[in-house]
């Protein structure tokens, strides 16, 4: 028997239909021997919908109310498909973010996680119910409701694995899984079967939009597997694992706790239990035992802690780890990313802090630089060019801060463009392969694509194009690395995404 914790996004719960189809796919998970927890998104486009009413009240709603009024919409979901499930004869219980224990520092609109009690949501697995969670939220130490950041629901759901030490992490969306390029770009994109969580960390950071960064980046830290495949068919999808990990932190898990807490709750089935309630030691980041808990076996939580997640890990699919796989390609998928602009400063003195000065600038203002490129300086004249890019959101107030300090800074004129797009090429396989970075620049000379930018990393190289070619150029790069399939594989069947 597995533990599974699905997760639907917004489009796989959009109306009352496909929360029945969503509610059909759980109880079979269950039947098949399973014990499932659910995380929902918000149906369909409802997030988008509650931020146009609060932008039509005011232009600077308190952060604090934005995050109560964005976590209606997973309440909403969560409470639907507890009713649908319930309705199929199978008990489910519906948990918001803060009763499901995750807990989150103060940031409002993006808090991050610090740390996951599922108490009652582990009460209820144990008690044969299926626990629905809602995403994209969760609570502070002042007990307000934090959200996560857009696309939230996918850290809640890897997180909540974790802390749970579940088997698999399903991430349910309306395409098959990841492919090697967009489909709506690339018709012959093809599935890919699986992929390491660091090429996925590089896709999903270069413009890939099928998972939340911190997903990946919690599923990584926490050795969680994850299978993204569609809720619209019956599919494998992209697994992304790493194989078991030696030595891997471990996680803030109250599952050895859970025989007592049972015990101890079978009759108050839902009453709080803070007494019993295990704290979360801020400096070790683990689950400490509330006082007078006897540990399992009279050991010690911690061991039990080992001995849950090793069965566990045995346990596991094991999904070709791309490191013991010799056939991995070279190169697993091409991200792309429209939502950058460029800002250049042309004439900068060529002298010793100019960068420095320039860049302490930009960085008052909080923009998230993410290329930067600076010309040699050209001959005679001790000026050079200085080049960056940052996401559309940031390149207002960064091209103000540095207009207003011209006179410091000493430059000549200050270029803006909006119109770019980053190819990005990502594969492991790149490591030991060489050549890559010559193949992908004669594809994109033959297509005719002058680049503006190039930026790498061990397994990855970027491209700055003109937005107007950056689709040319994904399909051109796509052909040269072989990576088109025979026949249309991807298939998209929501509507909006996630
Ligand atoms: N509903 C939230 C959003 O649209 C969170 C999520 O869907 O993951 O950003
Ligand atoms: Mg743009």
């Amino acid at each position: 028997m597995a533990l599974v914790v699905q997760k639907y996004g917004g489009s796989s719960v959009a109306d009352v239909e496909a929360m029945r189809r969503v509610a059909k796919r759980v109880v079979a998970t269950r039947e098949a021997g399973n014990t499932v927890v659910v995380v929902v998104s918000a149906m369909g486009d409802t997030t988008d919908d509650l931020l146009d009413m609060a932008d039509a009240l005011t232009d600077d709603a308190p952060a604090r109310e934005m995050d109560i009024l964005l976590s209606a919409g997973e309440r909403i979901s969560m409470a639907l498909l507890a009713m649908a499930i319930n309705e199929l004869g199978v008990p489910a219980r519906a948990y918001t973010g803060a009763q499901a224990g995750v807990l989150t520092d103060s940031k409002y609109g993006r808090a991050s996680i610090v740390g996951v009690l599922p108490e009652r949501v582990a009460r209820a697995i144990q008690m044969g119910a299926v626990a629905i969670v809602a995403g994209f939220q969760g609570v502070n130490e002042v007990e307000d409701v934090t959200t996560l950041g857009r696309g939230g629901s996918d850290t809640t759901a890897v997180a909540l694995a974790a802390a749970l030490n579940a088997d698999v992490c399903e991430i349910y969306t309306d395409v098959d899984g990841l492919f090697t390029a967009d489909p709506r770009i690339v018709p012959t994109a093809r599935r890919i079967e699986s992929v390491s969580s660091e090429e996925t960390l590089e896709m999903a950071a270069n413009g890939a939009k099928i998972l939340h960064l911190r997903a990946v980046e919690y599923a990584r830290r926490f050795g969680v597997p994850i299978h993204v495949r569609s809720s619209f068919s019956d599919k494998t999808g992209t697994w992304i694992y790493d194989g078991r990990k030696e030595g891997a932190f471990v996680p803030p898990v109250v599952a050895a706790q859970l025989d007592d807490v049972v015990e101890a709750d079978n009759d108050q089935e839902d009453e709080p239990v803070s007494a019993t309630r295990p704290r979360l030691d801020g400096a070790t980041g683990r689950v400490v035992a509330p006082a007078g808990t006897p540990a399992p076996d009279g050991g010690s939580v911690g061991r039990a802690h080992d001995r849950a997640i090793s069965a566990r890990a045995e346990a596991r699919p094991h999904p070709s780890a791309k490191e013991d796989n010799v056939e991995a390609p070279v190169i697993s998928g091409i991200a792309h990313d429209r939502s950058q602009d460029k800002i250049t400063l042309v004439g900068v003195p060529d002298v010793p802090g100019a960068a420095a000065r320039i860049f302490a600038i930009v960085a008052g203002t909080d923009a998230n630089i993410d290329m930067i490129v600076q010309d040699v300086s050209a001959e005679g004249t001790g000026l050079t060019n200085i080049s960056f890019t940052c996401p559309d959101g940031d390149s207002a107030d960064a091209r103000a801060a540095l207009e207003a300090a011209k006179g410091e800074l000493g430059y000549k004129s200050i270029h803006f463009n909006p119109d770019i797009g980053k190819l990005s090429l990502v594969g492991a396989g790149m490591r030991s392969h060489p050549g890559v970075s010559a193949k992908l620049f004669g594809a994109l000379s033959e297509a005719g694509v002058n680049i503006h930018m190039i930026s790498t990393s061990e397994i990855r190289i970027s491209v700055v194009v003109d937005d107007a070619v950056l689709d040319e150029a994904v399909r051109a790069v796509h052909t040269a690395f072989g990576l088109d399939a025979q026949d249309t594989e991807a298939v998209v069947y929501g509507g909006t995404g996630r």
